[in-house]
């Protein structure tokens, strides 16, 4: 649990197609998810409005009582009497968000992009470096004709890329054929000092997905 500010920004709005629109700060989100004009996203991705995620919902097909599964450093928020634990994904019920912002041009990945996607983990060794030490990594190697597409590209250690060179098809650190992370579309920037990994998969986003 991490204590935060009521002017920090904590989470993530997805509209009613489930794509993100912005980040709201805590105030934010609890102004609109008291009033229950937005329904709230657990660590498991099973749905609460304000009551059930305050106290618990009732199964139908049973009596068991639904709480949050909350993670680890999930943001909450001290009341005078209480702390209360904020959504850090919610959805809205509202029309206003329906369309997306306008969406930007397909970018080409950086190694921070990479870094990010692939938490920092080589994907030849499987170990985590410091992002000074990892390169983006083509599958199929510039000199046999590889793009920088996103589904050639995926991230190595400095050593890992050494070794590599010009081989083709190589395993990754799983035993399986290294992958390219696929084609993404990105629809929002935010920094990472606020990023929080539970997003990762609301905000790279696959082409052919809505
Ligand atoms: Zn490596």
């Amino acid at each position: 649990m991490k204590p935060v500010d009521i002017n920090q920004e904590t989470t993530l709005l997805l509209n009613q197609g489930w794509i993100p629109v912005h980040v709201m700060t805590a105030r934010a989100c609890f102004y609109q998810f008291s009033r229950n004009h937005v329904y709230a996203l657990d660590c498991a991705s099973m749905q609460f409005d304000f009551a059930s995620w305050m106290g618990g919902f009732k199964s139908q097909d049973d009596d068991t009582v639904h709480s949050p599964t909350l993670h680890r450093d999930h943001p909450v928020f001290r009341s005078a009497h209480d702390v209360w634990p904020l959504p850090t994904i919610v959805v809205t019920k509202s029309r206003f968000y329906v369309k997306p912002p306008p969406a930007r041009k397909y970018e080409r990945l950086t190694l921070r992009d990479l870094c990010r996607k692939k938490r920092n983990k080589c994907q030849l060794c499987g170990k985590v470096f410091h992002p000074d030490n990892l390169t983006i990594e083509h599958v199929l190697p510039r000199a046999l004709g590889g793009t920088d597409a996103p589904d050639n590209l995926t991230l190595s250690c400095r050593w890992c890329n050494q070794r590599k060179a010009a081989m083709h098809p190589v395993n990754d650190y799983q035993g399986r054929e290294l992958e390219g992370v696929g084609p993404i579309y990105r629809y929002l920037e935010i920094r990472d000092s606020i990023m929080r990994e539970e997003w990762d998969k609301h905000l790279i986003i696959k082409k052919d997905q809505p």
